[in-house]
């Protein structure tokens, strides 16, 4: 399959952007942030945000926020804080402030009581459940709450007394009074401030109140000069709410929320929700298990940088969700490494091969490093009499068209002489355990005076050279290419990792480079964590 670049059009928000810079209407430029919760490692859902306004700020000469959405303190931790900002410069971004919505705990408390000075917003002392049931439906206004009429007095009183740790969890909460008659749901009175004993990750115990993300978001933006708030399509329904409290809080900005749609990709899941439970109960290893759709995962994996922001850059920023082709995501992998990382040889699962005619001491090769990219250089490689083939480059029958070893046949080793199959050995089970094969002494590569013409070229290594390794390659995390949010864990594909001991040229393991091409197998990484351990990044083609 080819994958071309969109055209070159810019995406709908840039447009807006152009437009509103060449009216005048950004007089302090283009301001974004990337607001992750630090609930969980980022995944590629993630990165196309953080590709957008990291992106669209560095077009427009503007700035970014890197701002933790640390209002929850109940599933937050500093890991995810850590790994969030690494992941972040790991994509290739630096965020000109790093902030957190808990900066502004004082400064949101104050909006809240302005409100309840105005007669807009009021304590409710009802349980969580008294407040849903009264909402409403889509069809059907909501119930005005018993508690609406309190007077500005006693909500202040109130309010000031949930600060103070007077009250226990669930006991009161302060919600907008807007309308609850609105055909959007979210303005019916939405809940601002909940009681929460919970010591906070930077706040310690200050605390004990915590506001709601549709509070907290608009005035961390405007507190923050945001220029342009982007954010998923589900949001959509939000807007009006962070309007209102914009419109009624007096913060001095309205920055517009513009909503785009979230990636979705095929074959995992997207939400830190559901990768959590996979961490948890162990249907990976971690959060950085290359099977991951986390950033860390696909980094475990091999993926780079520069893969990530061109699959950003391909699936462009529309307002239609769409479920995106695993296969881009491989593409975009294989394009990086295509032409920028070296290719050595190694033997996934070895086949020993006899050379009984090899004089005795070693030979050394010389071959590329990439056939087409000169500038990564050449290297030795060693060859004796006792070498590893692939298993797969040999059958005793052969098929037709048969490229590779067979009885009585020539194939040459890449880098090395043409060798012709003389004999193998079956173990008790008709295994072949090993070849007996001859070579010929005129075919060395670069000055071969054979004149034989072997079929197929196949990689090798030398048996007493060559560097045992681990490979571990990758199936998908899931059978389907949708698993439900419901049913995801039923959809698990138990057989997505699969362990081979393969032997490697020793300079694969002497460079200090993590990304490799093995010659005719696919492009393999070198675990950050496992020394020894080779992850499988992706294969050569589409389809193996
Ligand atoms: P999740 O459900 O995975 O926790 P989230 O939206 O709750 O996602 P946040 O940490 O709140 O995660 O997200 C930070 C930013 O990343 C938000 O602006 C959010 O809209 C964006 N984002 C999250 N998931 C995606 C996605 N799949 N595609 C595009 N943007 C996303
Ligand atoms: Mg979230």
């Amino acid at each position: 399959m080819c994958w071309t670049m969109e055209s070159e059009a810019k995406d709908f928000i840039r447009q807006r952007i152009e437009k509103e810079q060449a009216e005048g209407q950004l007089p302090a430029g283009v301001v974004t942030r990337f607001p992750p919760e630090p609930n969980g490692y980022l995944h590629i859902g993630h990165a196309k945000s953080i590709c957008l306004n990291f992106g669209v700020a560095q077009e427009f000469g503007g700035a970014t926020f890197l701002r933790f959405d640390d209002t929850n303190p109940i599933k937050e931790s500093e890991e995810f804080v850590r790994a969030i900002k690494k992941d972040v410069t790991w994509l290739g971004f630096q965020w000109n402030s790093l902030t957190h919505a808990s900066d502004y705990f004082d400064a949101l408390y104050g909006f809240a009581e302005s409100l309840i000075k105005e007669g807009k917003a009021y304590v409710d002392s009802q349980s969580a459940e008294d407040i849903r049931n009264q909402r409403g439906s889509l069809t059907q206004a909501g119930q005005d709450s018993p508690y609406r009429g309190r007077s500005v007095a006693d909500n202040l009183d109130l309010f000031r007394r949930m600060r103070l740790k007077e009250f226990a969890d669930g006991e009161h909460v302060l919600r907008a009074k807007i309308d609850m008659a609105s055909p959007n749901i979210n303005l019916r009175d939405p809940v601002i401030y909940r009681i929460r004993h919970v010591p906070h990750q930077r706040t310690e115990n200050r605390w004990c109140i915590y506001p709601m993300y549709d509070f907290t978001h608009c005035i961390s933006d405007a507190l923050e000069g945001i220029s342009h708030s982007l954010c998923t399509l589900e949001f959509e329904d939000h807007r009006p709410l962070y309007d209102w409290f914009l419109d009624n809080v007096n913060v001095g900005a309205h920055p517009p929320q513009i909503e785009f749609s979230r990636l979705g990709l095929e074959y995992t899941v997207m939400s830190k929700r559901l990768l959590h439970r996979l961490v948890e109960e162990h249907w990976v290893d971690g959060w950085d298990d290359p099977r991951m759709p986390t950033i860390a995962g696909l980094r475990r994996r091999g993926v780079r940088p520069a893969a990530i922001r061109d699959f950003c850059a391909r699936i462009g920023v529309t307002k239609q969700d769409n479920q995106v082709e695993m296969n881009l995501l491989d593409f975009c992998i294989r394009k990086d490494l295509e032409d920028n990382v070296r290719r050595g040889m190694g033997v996934l699962e070895p086949l020993k091969v006899t050379i009984s005619n090899w004089p005795g001491p070693v030979a050394m090769m010389v071959g590329p490093w990439h056939g087409k990219n000169a500038e990564l250089g050449e290297r030795e490689l060693p060859f004796s009499g006792s070498l590893y083939i692939e298993q797969a480059d040999f059958a005793i029958t052969p098929p037709k068209k048969w490229k590779r070893l067979s009885p009585g046949e020539t194939v040459r080793l890449r880098y090395g002489f043409i060798i012709r199959c003389d004999d193998y050995v079956l173990d008790d089970e008709g295994q072949v355990v090993e070849l007996k094969c001859s070579y010929v002494p005129t075919s060395r590569s670069g000055s071969d005076t054979s004149g034989i013409k072997p079929k197929g070229v196949i990689h090798w290594v030398s048996a007493a050279h060559g560097v045992p390794v681990e490979i571990r390659s990758y199936g998908r995390l899931f059978n389907g290419a949708n698993p439900g949010a419901d049913t995801f864990i039923d959809d698990i594909n138990e057989d997505s990792l699969h362990i081979s001991n393969g032997i490697v040229e020793p300079e694969i393991v002497n460079q200090a480079d993590r990304h490799w091409q093995f010659e005719r197998q696919g492009y393999f990484c070198k675990d950050e964590q496992m020394p020894g351990v080779f992850n499988k990044t992706v294969s050569l083609r589409e389809g193996f």
